[in-house]
């Protein structure tokens, strides 16, 4: 009897889009035997490379419903996936903990709350006489700001794991075409997906992992399927080193809604608002540095070094991220507005279940 990774090698499995939903599909799939092709006219473009990379999952205070249960998966498979992934880059690595600071009382108290209730070793309060409040505080020049400490989050770099994840699809050979495609049908047990230079490619199995423009591929009506899109918007920052030393600063943490990340004595990211259009507005500085009632001297003369942008898809009408088996082999893997890159790995997971249980 022939094993089931030979039976997945005769499965010839088509994944539209490139971003990190895209590639870790195809990571999970090309393990478990299938034949991929990956199809993308660019990557250069899409959300994924814009990510600041926070896996925000074990803070997460809804600890029930679907959105934990992936997040709880992905905080358990995202170790495993790195001690895998090390093979080709040995520097990918989760940088823990994570901070979630805030300046407001309410709020505070919620965390207190939450951290109270769960009893979960890997969160504390932070303490107003800890280090890194002190810090935190001396460095934004207020007094105000508390929170609390996930050591089991953290942040992976995301350019840095898109190019692994590259290395590891090119090693195993994973067809990547550069392309558009224009249309998705079946016809004689098959998917043909045709693209813009109408080149039709067949495929038992196909994954739309390409963000807002799933929709266009599909009937959206009959699969009521809506999606909008969702700006995030990131810049680095570069300031006078003399002021302020961001090193003394904890590695990634959020005040007030915002992500921040010391990358040297001078400068830092700060990223990332939600907005429901797709391009950026002109005072994206404004914007990303109003998180406090009095920015410090530091950040007000700071510089943009650079900035960027990405359009997230964020599904109108239902919770976030779609997973549906719309035919019989057609799967639908879109509408990460946040958090797309924490899980990658469950979200996979739950696409090959899927296929396994589609084929046996
Ligand atoms: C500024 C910013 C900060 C963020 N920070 C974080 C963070 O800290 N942590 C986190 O977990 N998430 C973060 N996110 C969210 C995360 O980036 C997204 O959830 C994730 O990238 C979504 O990935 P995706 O693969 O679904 O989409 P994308 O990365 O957008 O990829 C979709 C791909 O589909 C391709 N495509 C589209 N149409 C077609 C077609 N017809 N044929 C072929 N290919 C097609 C596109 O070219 C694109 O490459 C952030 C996002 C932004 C913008």
């Amino acid at each position: 009897m022939k094993s089931l990774k030979e039976n997945f090698q005769k499965t010839h499995i088509v994944i539209i889009g490139s971003g990190i939903i895209g590639k870790f599909n195809a990571l999970e799939l090309s393990e478990l035997g299938f034949q991929i092709t990956i199809i993308d006219p660019t990557q250069m473009q899409n959300s994924s490379n814009a990510a600041l990379g926070l896996l925000m999952g074990n803070m997460y205070q809804k600890r029930k419903g679907r959105s934990w249960d992936l997040r709880k998966q992905s905080i358990e498979l995202w170790p495993q996936w790195i001690t895998f992934l090390q093979k080709y880059n040995y520097e990918l690595n989760i940088e823990k903990p994570l901070m979630q600071l805030t300046t407001n009382e309410e709020k505070f108290k919620k965390l207190e709350e939450f951290i109270y209730e769960k009893n979960d070793q890997n969160l504390r309060i932070l303490e107003r006489d800890s280090i890194f409040i002190k810090n935190i505080n001396k460095a934004f020049q207020t007094k105000n700001i508390k929170g609390i400490i996930s050591f089991k989050d953290g942040r992976i770099n995301a350019l840095s794991l898109l190019q692994t994840l590259d290395k590891y699809l090119k090693y195993k050979k994973v067809n990547y075409l550069r392309e558009e495609i224009v249309k998705i049908r079946k016809s004689d047990n098959q998917w043909i997906s045709t693209t813009r230079n109408n080149e039709n490619i067949k495929s038992n199995i196909v994954i739309l992992c390409n963000s807002l423009k799933a929709i266009d591929l599909i009937d959206s009506l009959s699969h009521n399927i809506k999606l909008k899109p969702v700006l995030g918007q990131a810049m680095e920052i570069e300031i006078d080193h003399a002021e302020v030393d961001l090193l003394s600063l904890p590695k990634q943490f959020n005040i007030n809604g915002k992500n921040i990340i010391p990358e040297s004595k001078n400068k830092l990211i700060i990223g990332s608002t939600d907005e429901y259009s797709t391009k950026p507005e002109e005072n994206t500085f404004e914007k990303l540095t109003n998180f406090l009632d009095k920015r410090p001297n530091w950040l007000m003369k700071g510089k943009i070094s650079k900035k960027w942008y990405g359009v997230r898809s964020r599904p109108d009408g239902e919770p976030s991220p779609i997973m549906k088996n719309l035919e019989n082999g057609l799967i639908i893997c879109t509408g990460f507005y946040k958090n797309g890159i924490l899980l990658a790995p469950a979200c996979s997971k739950w696409v090959a279940n899927e296929i396994k249980n589609y084929l046996y």
